[in-house]
């Protein structure tokens, strides 16, 4: 007869020695005591000819393998930051950068002064945090299985000025390489230089959405322009003396809109906005091949824009500009 299924028979990968240092299955010695890393109860390797290999509780309890694997991981990678912190070790990333299209290297663990495990930020759950002398965050981690992190806690990283990286919950780290285990992960973003740099364009959401309600509230009511990278950085619209940095990506975030695909390669986001008059405030942002533009536009009560698009559009030699152009204009 089967042996009934119960907690000791659930499949752990990880423990943690007596000293506290984690260790994968395939690193456990016969004899040794191990603990959980999550209820410190004592655990048994399972080094049998017939199952695979497998840590088991002694006594039965609720945690569960998904737990004690991301429990076990976080631990392993903070000793490994901690220790090359204390060693003076640099941390090199290298990454593509969406926000200005470069590619950047960096040290991980430049400015830092402390690594946390586990960190809550406005309610999303970082795995591991790394914080320079001021306590600012320049790094998270975050331990990756089918569930977590979500789609909402990942967004909400990468939106910051800081490294982000997923590491898969299967990774078994080899010996004390922090290096060869990042590289198994994931930089979703970091910090960009260029960014930085460019202290005279306006990147913040309020200061964004002030401008372009600015901009119709004088004659002719109306602006349109096209995306131009301005001292390295991609995706600037000029308005006057002011520069905007509005990214396709970043548009979604700070004005959102209708997604409209128009044609392979085409598309355009509508979004309106009442006006304090009565009427209404049009804003696009169009993506045409490689060229981009945004446009907006003040209609007053009663009025409705007219524009709508035919074939012409479709024409290889159509900009962003022309696109947006037409729409503003009309
Ligand atoms: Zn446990
Ligand atoms: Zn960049």
């Amino acid at each position: 007869m089967d042996k009934p299924l119960t907690g000791n028979a659930i499949a752990y990968r990880w423990a943690l020695d007596e000293t506290g240092y984690p260790v994968p299955i395939d690193a456990a010695q016969r004899g040794r005591r191990y603990f959980c890393p999550l209820c410190r109860g004592a655990m048994v390797a399972r080094l049998g000819e017939v199952l695979q290999h497998h840590f088991g509780h002694e006594l039965d309890t609720g945690c569960t393998p998904e737990a004690v694997t991301r429990a076990a991981l976080r631990r392993w990678i903070v000793i490994q930051l901690r220790q090359a912190l204390e060693t003076q070790q640099a941390i090199k990333v290298r990454w593509t950068c969406w926000k200005c299209h470069n590619v950047h290297t960096a040290n991980l663990l430049e400015g830092v002064s402390q690594v946390a495990e586990g960190y809550d930020w406005d309610n999303h759950y970082a795995d591991v945090a790394v914080m320079d002398t001021a306590g600012n965050v320049r790094a998270v981690i975050l331990v990756q299985d089918e569930q977590i992190p979500t789609p909402d806690t990942l967004q909400f990283f990468a939106r910051e000025e800081i490294f982000v990286i997923t590491i898969p919950a299967s990774v078994t780290p080899t010996g004390s390489n922090f290096s060869a285990l990042i590289a198994q992960g994931q930089l979703v973003g970091g910090p960009c230089p260029v960014l930085q740099k460019a202290s005279n364009v306006i990147q913040e959401p309020d200061a964004i959405r002030q401008a372009l309600r600015d901009v119709v509230a004088r004659w002719p009511g109306y602006f349109y322009g096209p995306l131009e990278t301005l001292d390295g950085l991609a995706n600037v619209v000029r308005m006057g003396n002011h520069a905007l940095w509005l990214p396709v990506e970043r548009w979604r975030e700070i004005i959102g809109g209708t997604r409209n695909p128009l044609a392979p390669g085409i598309q355009i986001l509508v979004q309106t906005w009442p006006h304090t008059d009565g009427g209404v405030i049009w804003l696009y942002h169009a993506t045409v091949r490689d060229t981009g533009a945004v446009g907006v536009r003040r209609y007053g009560p009663g009025q409705t824009p007219m524009a709508y698009i035919d074939a012409r559009f479709r024409h290889r030699h159509t900009t962003a500009l022309d696109l947006v152009r037409y729409f503003v204009t009309q």
